[in-house]
């Protein structure tokens, strides 16, 4: 079910009257609220569960509207701007005096992006300010890519939920930092590396996943309830069948060049061979493993190109140390 002219309407009100709505975006469902209203922008963390030190995305409804929000915009962010809004790409730029420290986590940067969505930019053109929007979960869980995942995950928290469909990305955006002398890729995301460098013109640093480079960015993120193992692809079943022999109820992410062997597992996920594909599916694998009961997941990481890069990050914050409870 896409959402009506009348839910826009709605949906904008909402936020008017310093409500939270969830909307769609083409890489994961947001939690949005008023970018300019503290309020409701604290109650994002507190329903989310999230320290407020984590920064949020500020989404806009078109590039003409960045200088409203943000100052000393550099010709490369302008160039970003241009060639991926609407899109997957979230630029890290100076904050401008309308952006509240409380959607920054305190930061003097602010991340900013045009979602590449007809439901969000229709909010973002109703509400006729910015919306500052996190991923639609609780903190350090798997994003939603649907309504029904939002739904489920924060029920009455969320004072309107708007459908937009299945999300076509399916992982968050890529962020870019171009408040220094050379950008650099804070998260891989829904826009290439290969994309960003064709564009620019010259390489971008690899992310690093060791490094703890911005908040969001922790060991543990987009995790399912499960734990999640990551092996060479080659061992992932032979390692799905021995824990399952050990009495887990193992999910297996078998890797797309064993598809079709068979497998004695709880629950199986085929991996898609389409990057894309994988990338669209991921969150909903994981959540479909969580459903049908399962305490371990079995995985390998893709090769680390084109989306490749930014589903092999999500799985490894997947896989990361958990915080002990
Ligand atoms: P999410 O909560 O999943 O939507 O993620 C938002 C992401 O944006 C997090 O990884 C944040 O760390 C990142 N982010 C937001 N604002 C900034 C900023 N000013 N500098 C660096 N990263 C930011
Ligand atoms: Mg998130």
């Amino acid at each position: 079910m896409t959402a009506r002219t009348s839910d826009i309407e709605k949906a904008a009100g909402v936020l008017r009257a310093g409500g939270l709505v969830a909307l769609p975006t083409e890489t994961v469902y947001g939690l949005g609220a008023n970018a300019e209203d503290t309020a409701a922008v604290a109650r994002i963390f507190q329903v989310k569960g999230r320290p407020p030190s984590h920064p949020l995305i500020v989404h806009i409804g078109g590039a003409e509207h960045l200088d409203e929000w943000v100052q000393d915009v550099p010709a490369t962010a302008r160039l970003l701007a241009e060639h991926f809004w609407p899109g997957p790409l979230t630029l890290v730029l100076r904050r401008g005096p309308r952006v509240p420290l409380e959607a920054t986590g305190g930061l003097e940067t602010v991340a900013v992006r045009v979602p590449d969505h007809p439901v969000a930019l229709a909010l973002l053109a109703a509400s006729g300010g910015g919306v500052t929007a996190p991923s639609a979960n609780r903190f350090g869980q798997v994003s939603p890519t649907t309504a029904n995942d939002v739904r489920a995950e924060l029920g009455d928290a969320v004072d309107f939920v708007l459908d937009g469909g299945p999300c076509e990305v399916g992982v968050e955006s890529t962020i870019v930092d171009v408040t220094g002398d050379a950008p650099s890729i804070l998260r891989p995301g829904g826009v290439t590396r290969e994309e960003l460098e064709a564009v620019l013109g010259f390489p971008l640093a690899v992310p690093s996943t060791s490094h703890v480079r911005v908040p969001g960015q922790h060991p543990s993120h987009y995790a399912p309830r499960a734990w999640v193992v990551l092996v060479e692809p080659e061992k992932v079943i032979a390692e799905a069948e021995l824990a399952q022999e050990l009495g887990h109820q193992v999910g297996v992410f078998v890797p797309a060049s064993f598809a079709g062997a068979p497998v004695k597992a709880h629950a199986v996920v085929a991996v898609p061979t389409s990057m894309s594909a994988y990338a669209r599916g991921l969150y909903g694998f994981l959540r479909e493993l969580d459903q049908q009961g399962c305490d371990l997941i079995v995985a390998s990481l893709p090769v680390e190109e084109g989306l490749g890069l930014a589903i092999a990050n999500r799985l490894r914050r997947a896989a990361g140390p958990r915080p002990t409870v």
